[in-house]
C-alpha cells in the first residue's frame, strides 16, 4: 500500500486551518480504512513563515493526531518554495505526495481518483479545474489569459491546472534535480515527463480567510513563470529590430523621393532616416546580446538534460 503525504503550504491561515485539518484528517482516515493509503501516510503542513497563529495550530494538530506532521520555514519563502520544501520532505518519507492549498478550494474527494491513477502507473496526476464560476470575472480573466500567454510562449503548461497534483516518488526525485532558484512548479512538472493523467474537479470558494495571492503577487508570479521558462521575449526584440530596419529602408526611399521632388525641409531626410535605421539596428543588436544572455540563462539553470524512467538492469 502507498504511503501518501498530503502537502499543504500555509501562510497566515489561522482562520481556515482548523476546518482544513478536520476535513483532511477525516479524508486520510477514510483513505486508510478503504485500503487506499498506508497507515504511515501523513498530512504535512508547511508553515511558510506565517505571522499569525498558524504554527501554534499545526503543533496542536500534531499533538492531537499522529498522522499530522509539520514543517516550519524560517521566513516567508513564498508559496512555490514552501511547496517544494514539503515535496522534498515527502520524497524521503512517502511513495507519493499530493499538494493542495490550505483553503479547501480544491475538492479533496478527487484524491481517490488521484490514487487510482497512481496505482495504474501514473507518476504525475494533474488536478484540472472544470469551471471557474466561483472566481471573480477579473481573477478568471487574468488567470485564463495567463495560461494562453504561457502556451503561446511555448511553455508546456496544463491549462487550468494550479498546484493541486499528485507526484510519485520518481517524479519527486526528478524534481529534486531541478536546481533553479526561481521556481515555477507548474512549468517544471510537465518537463519532467513520465506517464501522467488529469483529473477534473470543481473549484470551490475559499472556506475562510482571505486570498494570500493579491493582484501584485499574481502578476509577479506570472512574470516569474514567463521569464523562468521562455527566452521568446528576447527573440521578439531581435525580430522587432529586423522589422524596423526593413521598414526604415522603405522610409529611406520615401524620404529620398521627397527630397528629390523638393517636398522636404532641408535636413529632415537625414534626421528621419538615421533615427529609424539606427533604432532598428540598435534593437537588432540588443536582441543578439539577448540571445547570448538567453544561453547563459539556460546554462545557469543547470536543469537536468534527461530523466531516466526505467532501467532494465
Ligand atoms: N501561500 C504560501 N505562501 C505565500 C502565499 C500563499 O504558502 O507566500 C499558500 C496559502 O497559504 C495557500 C496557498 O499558498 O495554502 C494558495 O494561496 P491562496 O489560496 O491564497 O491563493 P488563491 O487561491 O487566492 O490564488
Ligand atoms: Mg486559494
Amino acid at each position: 500500500m502507498h504511503v501518501v503525504y498530503l502537502v499543504v503550504p500555509c501562510y497566515n491561515e489561522e482562520e481556515v486551518l482548523p476546518l482544513t485539518n478536520s476535513k483532511l484528517t477525516e479524508k486520510l482516515e477514510q483513505l486508510i480504512s478503504a485500503g487506499k493509503a498506508d497507515e504511515k501516510s501523513r498530512i504535512l503542513y508547511v508553515d511558510d513563515g506565517s505571522k499569525d497563529k498558524t504554527w501554534e495550530l499545526i503543533t496542536k494538530f500534531h499533538q492531537e493526531c499522529g498522522s499530522v506532521a509539520g514543517l516550519k520555514l524560517a521566513h516567508n519563502a513564498g508559496h512555490q518554495n514552501a511547496l517544494l520544501a514539503g515535496l522534498m520532505y515527502a520524497k524521503d518519507h512517502a511513495d507519493c505526495a499530493i499538494s493542495l492549498d490550505a483553503d479547501l478550494q480544491d475538492d479533496i474527494d478527487v484524491i481517490d481518483d488521484f490514487l487510482t491513477h497512481y496505482s495504474e502507473g501514473c507518476e504525475v496526476v494533474y488536478g484540472v479545474r472544470k469551471k471557474r464560476d466561483t472566481d471573480t470575472f477579473f481573477k478568471r480573466f487574468t488567470a485564463e489569459s495567463f495560461y494562453k500567454l504561457m502556451q503561446s510562449l511555448g511553455l508546456e503548461i496544463v491549462y487550468n491546472h494550479a498546484d493541486y497534483r499528485l507526484m510519485g516518488k520518481n517524479a519527486l526525485k526528478a524534481l529534486s534535480e531541478f536546481r533553479e532558484v526561481n521556481l515555477f512548479l507548474r512549468g517544471i512538472v510537465p518537463l519532467i515527463g513520465f506517464k501522467s493523467a488529469k483529473v477534473y474537479y470543481d473549484r470551490k470558494e475559499r472556506a475562510a480567510g482571505e486570498s494570500k495571492y493579491p493582484f501584485k503577487k499574481m502578476l509577479q508570479f506570472a512574470i516569474e513563470g514567463i521569464t523562468s521558462f521562455s527566452v521568446k521575449p528576447l527573440k521578439i526584440i531581435s525580430n522587432l529590430g529586423i522589422v524596423i530596419s526593413l521598414l526604415s529602408s522603405l522610409g529611406l526611399l520615401y524620404a529620398l523621393i521627397s527630397y528629390f521632388t523638393g517636398n522636404a525641409v532641408p535636413g529632415w531626410t537625414a534626421i528621419v532616416c538615421s533615427i529609424w535605421l539606427l533604432g532598428g539596428i540598435q534593437l537588432f543588436c540588443i536582441g543578439i546580446v539577448g540571445e547570448y544572455i538567453g544561453k547563459i540563462y539556460s546554462e545557469v539553470k543547470a536543469r537536468p538534460r534527461y530523466i531516466i524512467e526505467k532501467d532494465l538492469n
